[in-house]
């Protein structure tokens, strides 16, 4: 029942659970050789479609990069500009909050996307939150 939700508008309605494998099995390409920590995100654009990341670390740590802007920043360069829903999927209890840097750039670029978080090992256990909600007062700059 809970995993029946859907997301986006009109005839472009998508399952929760659909975007949820969809992160699941962007993970399966996660580039984590030093953490093990993989990582997959998918987001659904406005129009229907999914773009899907994984986190890449590299060798210096400090230049890892997160599954969820992997997938913002593939999707923007793509040409994408409306997002109605993130998934993001981890072995984790309960599931991977995004990091801070991750709520920034959702913040600027899909303030209006509905976050849905799952553990690996359990997908149909799904937390739902909305970017705004994950970062209140966020960072911009005067217009
Ligand atoms: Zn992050």
């Amino acid at each position: 029942m809970e995993n029946e939700e859907k997301v986006g508008a009109g005839s472009r309605r998508l399952s929760r659970e659909k975007l949820i494998q969809a992160a699941a099995k962007a993970r399966e390409n996660a580039v984590a050789p030093y953490s093990k920590f993989k990582v997959g995100a998918a987001l659904l654009t406005q129009d229907g479609q999914i773009i899907g990341g994984a986190n890449v670390e590299s060798a210096s740590y400090g230049l890892t990069c997160c599954a969820e802007r992997i997938a913002l920043f593939k999707a923007l360069t793509d040409g994408h500009k409306k997002f109605v829903a993130v998934a993001v999927v981890a072995r984790w209890d309960g599931g991977p909050m995004p990091c801070g840097a991750c709520r920034q750039l959702l913040a600027e670029y899909a303030p209006e996307a509905k976050v849905f978080i799952a553990d690996s090992d359990d997908l149909k256990t799904v937390k739902t939150f909305t970017v705004r909600g994950l970062l209140p007062l966020a960072f911009r700059l005067a217009s």
